[in-house]
């Protein structure tokens, strides 16, 4: 699917790019290089939201991509990353501020004087000092840039040689990411039965099929994809292993024992750091560890039986569970 999206930022006069562009009503700036949705639903509306449906594919689609200055008609000045590993806005905030060219494309940036490219910025009140300086600071970076005069500005993939994207290029990338973000987190401890092992990696690795996730695979309707516990919120994997209230109440639970008194975290990557990083030894910390096994393990399968037997669940059976699964594992 990428791949589509990837021709349609190419290909600026293939036909078909023109025909999609013209029942979608789109104009000829293309917004995927802002991450937003370019229209919502239909074929197209999965294209454009490919990026979305794995954490990892995220990730590597906006390393991937890279749009080759040449003239500057397509670059936003302030907004994308072309020039270092930052956009400008993040690197002079301020300045970026008072601008009044937030969203200019480069090349209405300035203008050529013969031969010689003049930057030529516009402010929404005089600058102080300070300020000044800053704009010399940006010019400096700012001469980094080499502007051409002709040709327009090309997407450039980071990951084959050429620039021009594959899909074997980007599963590579995806394949690397994952394995370097899940070793250094170290899952396999040993604590718990190797399936439940695996239900942690798949949990961290976002690849476990919440309702959430296979909404945006565009497998399952939006209405069914409210946390089957509380029935309030989407089934996100955030939302179901840590801030639903009844997961977050079995963590609390669990934590009793310990004495540990905590603050809700804002992801389960998060929640696993800091867990595995409270220093413990020996055979507590073999204890400690298998308790944050046990409960993604437990929630999980309590949540299989609501979703397909559909079975009540009372939170008190989950936290049996959890006990006598923390006693099998060690
Ligand atoms: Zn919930």
């Amino acid at each position: 699917m990428f791949k589509w999206w990837w021709r349609y930022a190419c290909e600026e006069d293939a036909l078909w790019r023109r025909t999609i562009a013209s029942i979608h009503d789109l104009n000829d700036d293309i917004d995927m290089w802002q991450n937003r949705t370019i229209c919502n639903g239909g074929l197209w509306g999965s294209i454009s939201t490919i990026h979305k449906w794995d954490n990892n594919f995220e990730e590597v689609i906006k390393t991937g991509c890279w749009l080759k200055l040449s003239r500057g008609d397509r670059i936003r000045f302030w907004t994308d990353k072309w020039i270092g590993n930052d956009a400008l806005k993040e690197l002079f905030p301020r300045l970026y501020k008072v601008s009044v060219q937030q969203s200019a494309k480069v090349m209405d940036m300035g203008l050529w004087n013969g031969l010689q490219w003049c930057w030529i910025f516009n402010w929404r009140r005089p600058l102080f000092q300070w300020e000044k300086g800053q704009v010399e600071e940006l010019k400096m970076k700012l001469e980094e840039a080499s502007l051409a005069i002709e040709g327009n500005d090309i997407p450039h993939w980071r990951f084959e040689e050429r620039g021009n994207y594959s899909t074997k290029s980007f599963t590579t990338a995806v394949l690397a990411r994952e394995t370097e973000t899940l070793t250094s987190k170290n899952v396999w401890r040993g604590v718990a039965p190797p399936r439940v092992e695996l239900l942690i990696w798949l949990v961290l690795a976002g690849k476990i099929n919440t309702r959430s996730r296979l909404k945006k695979m565009k497998l399952i309707h939006q209405d069914n994809a409210n946390c089957p516990f509380c029935n309030r919120v989407e089934e996100s994997i955030e939302h179901l292993f840590l801030h639903c209230d009844f997961s977050w109440k079995l963590w609390c639970h669990s934590l009793l024992d310990w004495k540990i008194e905590t603050v809700m975290p804002g992801s389960v990557e998060t929640w696993f750091d800091m867990w595995m990083n409270n220093i413990k030894t020996g055979v507590e910390a073999k204890l400690w560890w298998s308790v944050f096994y046990a409960n993604v393990w437990a929630i999980w399968f309590h949540r299989n039986k609501k979703v397909f037997e559909n079975k009540e669940v009372d939170w008190t059976d989950v936290a049996y569970l959890i006990k006598m699964l923390r006693a099998e594992f060690v």
